[in-house]
């Protein structure tokens, strides 16, 4: 369907819970307490059906670390099976991912994202508070001898931090078909007392290393991230810039937190809670509205703004 800026919305993020076995320092604080009350596999298949009738297509499973729930297999299957839906991907932190890829594979998740700041073992413990980046590492590796396509691995952008991971993380695309998704810390919850690092400088940084970016014409997505070949590359590189490269314009996407509230704009609190109306009839139609009230656009560059977000990423699922 379309919001009333015209713009299609036809990609719904699902926090599928808000509990993490990491504490990355931009994400969750430590005085973030989980509320683990989290949508139930009926709640989250009832809300997909009612999302294709609107013409979303595209899930992205989310959290919290998905893989803490027992039935994540079961989710993901159940809303793969479901006529209209053309994808289903999930973000993870990767420590309890090696396990499962045979039956995601099996399953046919279209894509797995997994957040890997830094390749510095010792920095990777600094940033995530546990010590395991080469099981990361090790799982990242079995997703190529497997053959899964669509590997995507999230390096959130730390101004003073991760800077010196940046030209490793790319130079695995010349070795591995993956991407690497640069992503540029977003004002929520506690990444709002973080500096921005932009795209352009991470741009000027490749360049100056592997040579000129060329831009891939994205046809199929009105996603936010750009995307770039580099001489030799087996994958490509990706940048999303919220900040710095406004895409409000081309947004397509809904997200819907572990508690089940409805956001239409990642800066904005949610207005509905769509647990209240599981069992009502007009569910899709209350979407629908929420939908069609889409905020134009977020205002992070703006001091203050009315309504604005207090909850953390950890519980909107990023
Ligand atoms: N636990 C999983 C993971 O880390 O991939 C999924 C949930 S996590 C909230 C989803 C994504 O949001 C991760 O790639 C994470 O790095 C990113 N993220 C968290 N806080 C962020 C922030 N303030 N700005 C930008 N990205 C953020
Ligand atoms: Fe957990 Fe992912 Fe947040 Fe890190 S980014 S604390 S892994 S939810």
């Amino acid at each position: 369907m379309q919001d009333k800026y015209n713009r299609t919305i036809d990609y719904a993020r699902i926090s599928v819970t808000d509990r993490c076995n990491f504490k990355c320092t931009y994400c969750l604080p430590n005085e973030v307490e989980s509320i683990d009350n989290s949508l139930t596999h009926s709640e989250i298949l009832r809300l997909c059906q009612n999302l294709v009738q609107l013409g979303i297509s595209k899930i992205k499973i989310t959290g919290g670390e998905p893989f803490l729930r027992s039935d994540i297999i079961d989710i993901i299957r159940d809303i793969k099976n479901l006529n209209g839906i053309k994808e289903v991907t999930i973000t993870t932190n990767g420590f309890l991912l090696g396990t499962h890829l045979e039956e995601l594979k099996t399953i046919g998740i279209d894509g797995i994202n997994i957040s890997v700041d830094a390749l510095d073992r010792e920095l990777f413990y600094k940033i995530t508070k546990v010590d395991c980046f080469d099981k990361i590492f090790d799982t990242i590796k079995k997703t190529q001898e497997l053959g899964m396509k669509n590997i995507k691995l999230n390096c959130v952008l730390i101004k003073g931090c991760n800077e010196d991971e940046y030209i490793k993380l790319a130079k695995l695309v010349k070795q591995y078909d993956i991407c690497i998704k640069y992503i540029e810390m977003m004002p929520i919850g506690i990444g709002k007392e973080f500096q921005q690092y932009s795209l352009k400088e991470l741009k000027k940084t490749l360049e100056d290393e592997f040579g000129a970016l060329t831009e891939i014409e994205n046809k199929n997505s009105n996603g936010p991230a750009t995307y770039y070949t580099m001489d030799g590359a087996k994958g490509k590189v990706g940048m999303i810039g919220a900040i710095t490269h406004k895409f409000c314009d081309r947004c397509n996407r809904i997200r819907i937190t572990s508690q089940g509230e409805l956001k239409t704009c990642l800066q904005y609190s949610a207005k509905v809670n769509l647990r209240k109306h599981m069992c009502s009839d007009n569910l899709a139609q209350l979407i629908r509205n929420e939908i069609l009230n889409k905020p134009e656009s977020h205002k992070f560059n703006e001091n203050s703004i009315f309504n604005e977000e207090i909850k953390s990423m950890v519980e909107i699922g990023g």
